[in-house]
């Protein structure tokens, strides 16, 4: 076996360091949802980053930032990437890492002059924690996206992802443009923090992502009569609330039942109407999210809670009525992917095993497109999304080294 090649670490933890320092506000984390200020400074950060180390630039009409090595417009691309952008309140490493171990695997490839058979390109996607939806940049890449979709892209002030674009001097309309073809991708690999607990509890470095959860979000409301929790017997109630309260208890016993043995699923957000301590609740409106990485499993998790629903809904004199808010399909990662990704981990000495995504990431657009896989790393105690977001130095290192033998191992 040739020898593996090893990032540059120092160089990799100074940029994870210098990027860390931008768009936060002291204590409370990272503020660069896509197109504010922080996720602008991020870019031209990384734009110069690119030209320090003299790679090609290239912007897409979706405003993704691509640097590429060896690049001729001609054979299939290896990409990697993740997003600069992050939720309110972020830590530093949720999409930030992904993009700096592109970065640095291609630094790397290219001071070590290795002949490639496909060009690389390490990518940062725009908007993929969701100001206007999520994944846009990953979206508009893939095809995914439709003149309709950009006019109606909102933020929760309302803000238009068309409006907030052309502040920065830039046409929403042009990611229609950034579409690219099949035959021009050869694979896509994403490194990107587990989010999760299940490596840090196992000691294990690497994880080798074999698929990323689907799932689908309802809006369910159950309806009775509000009345007064005086005078109103407790045998001729239609209270809402119990319905739901009933509903909440059935969820273990259906995930145990129709799930499988990842399925999850979440009460997130509940209202009770009118809402007053002296009144029946005639109206329990409640969010019903539920994930898993195997489409038939899901869709029998949706029948089941429907079933559920309606009976209590028959038993208590409700009414019953959901509304789909969101359903996304779940997605295998793909095995020569995840083989290589096993065989530099394994050549490096690096402890992995194998486990699903409960989150979504760019990831699940590319599999769409190319052959596609991901590589989590540790993330202390499963925190993300919070300032307390940490993965050890040397975890980053091991990560960011197993990376860039995937990487050269898919493209050489
Ligand atoms: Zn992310």
């Amino acid at each position: 076996m040739s020898p593996m090649l090893r990032v540059n670490f120092p160089r990799l933890q100074a940029d994870v360091e210098a990027l860390a320092a931008i768009g936060r506000r002291e204590d409370h984390g990272l503020y660069r949802m896509a197109f504010t200020d922080g996720d602008l400074q991020a870019r031209a950060w990384l734009i110069e980053r690119i030209h320090a180390a003299g790679l090609e630039l290239y912007v897409d009409g979706a405003a993704n930032i691509h640097a590429r090595l060896d690049w001729d417009g001609v054979r299939p691309s290896v990409m990697t990437g993740s997003h600069l952008d992050t939720v309110p309140g972020a830590g530093h490493l949720d999409g930030a890492l992904g993009v700096l171990v592109g970065l640095e695997c291609l630094r790397t490839l290219k001071e070590a002059g290795v002949a490639l058979s496909h060009p690389l390109e390490a990518v940062a996607f725009t908007d993929e924690e969701g100001r206007f939806g999520g994944m846009f940049g990953s979206q508009a890449l893939c095809g995914r996206l439709t003149p309709e979709h950009i006019h109606t892209a909102r933020d929760l002030d309302g803000i238009g992802i068309v409006e907030a674009m052309a502040a920065r001097g830039l046409n929403a309309m042009d990611a229609l443009r950034a579409q690219r073809r099949p035959e021009s991708l050869h694979a896509f690999l994403e490194l990107h923090i587990e989010q999760g607990p299940v490596l840090d509890r196992a000691g294990v470095k690497i994880g080798v992502v074999e698929g990323i959860v689907g799932l689908f979000k309802w809006n369910v409301r159950l309806l009775g009569a509000a009345n007064h929790a005086g005078t109103t017997p407790m045998d001729l109630r239609r209270d809402a609330f119990q319905g739901l309260a009933e509903f909440a208890g059935e969820i273990p016993r259906i995930l145990e039942e129709d799930g499988g043995t990842r399925s999850v699923a979440t009460i997130g957000r509940v209202e009770l109407i009118p809402g007053a301590a002296n009144v029946v609740p005639g109206r329990a409106e409640f969010s019903l999210e539920a994930r898993d990485t195997d489409p038939a499993v899901l869709e029998r998790l949706g029948l089941a809670f429907r079933r559920a629903l309606s009976a209590i809904a028959r038993r208590r004199d409700l009414m019953f009525e959901f509304d789909v808010l969101s359903a996304l399909e779940p997605v295998k990662c793909d095995p020569l992917v995840m083989h290589a990704i096993t065989t530099a981990a394994r050549a490096l000495d690096a402890s992995h095993m194998s486990l699903p995504s409960g989150a979504a990431h760019d990831t699940q657009m590319l599999a769409g497109l190319t052959r596609a896989g991901m590589i989590f790393v540790p993330s202390r105690e499963g925190r993300s999304h919070s300032p307390a977001e940490w993965t050890a130095w040397e975890d980053i290192e091991t990560g960011a080294n197993v990376a860039l033998n995937t990487l050269y191992a898919l493209a050489r």
